[in-house]
């Protein structure tokens, strides 16, 4: 029985691979995520998207999450990731992947630009498990916002009360939309 059930296990595995690599995630978050070897993951990429995976290091910092439009998306992001960890028992991962297809709905539903990729949202869940970033409610809007740790809680205003200006004119109404739909 105990084959029986490595065999099971196994087709789950291929099937989250399978789903990560169809929203376009980076090999290293397979390679994190998933107990296959390097080999197959490699094979089933290129299997299913037709080409090896890009090669080279994540670039990723917590920075770029702070970026004004960035931290929009991960907010957004982040908001409905809580929502979906202790809903049941899904795994990290499979927690990931259902979050990650409602943050691409709610997008393509305002009409906008995907900007935070599968890759970035696994990177962004990895930086709150450890510790670095966290949500902070902003002391105007009180939505809940991706922050660093350490961010003074007591003024914190967000992107969206407080826009830059050269992104003001052309994104206001979107992120009037965006606003609306962030869960609080
Ligand atoms: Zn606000």
């Amino acid at each position: 029985m105990v084959r029986a059930k490595s065999v099971l296990s196994e087709a789950r595995q291929i099937e989250i691979a399978s789903e990560l690599i169809r929203l376009d995630a980076r090999l290293q978050v397979l390679e994190a995520e998933v107990q296959l070897s390097r080999e197959r993951l490699l094979r089933l990429y290129r299997e299913i998207r037709g080409k090896s995976p890009p090669k080279g290091m994540l670039p990723f910092s917590t920075d770029w999450f702070m970026t004004w439009q960035p931290n929009v998306h991960a907010s957004l992001f982040m908001n409905i990731h809580r929502h979906q960890v202790g809903l049941d028992d899904a795994t990290a991962v499979e927690a990931l992947i259902r979050a990650y297809r409602l943050y691409r709905e709610q997008i393509g539903q305002l009409g906008l630009p995907e900007v935070l990729s599968i890759t970035r949202a696994w990177r962004l869940t990895r930086f709150f498990d450890a510790g670095m970033l966290g949500m902070t409610a902003c002391t105007c809007c009180g939505g809940q916002f991706v922050t660093h740790t350490f961010e003074l809680a007591h003024q914190y205003v967000c992107g969206l009360c407080h826009m830059p200006s050269r992104a003001g004119k052309t994104r206001r109404p979107a992120n009037a939309e965006v606003a609306k739909a962030a869960p609080r």
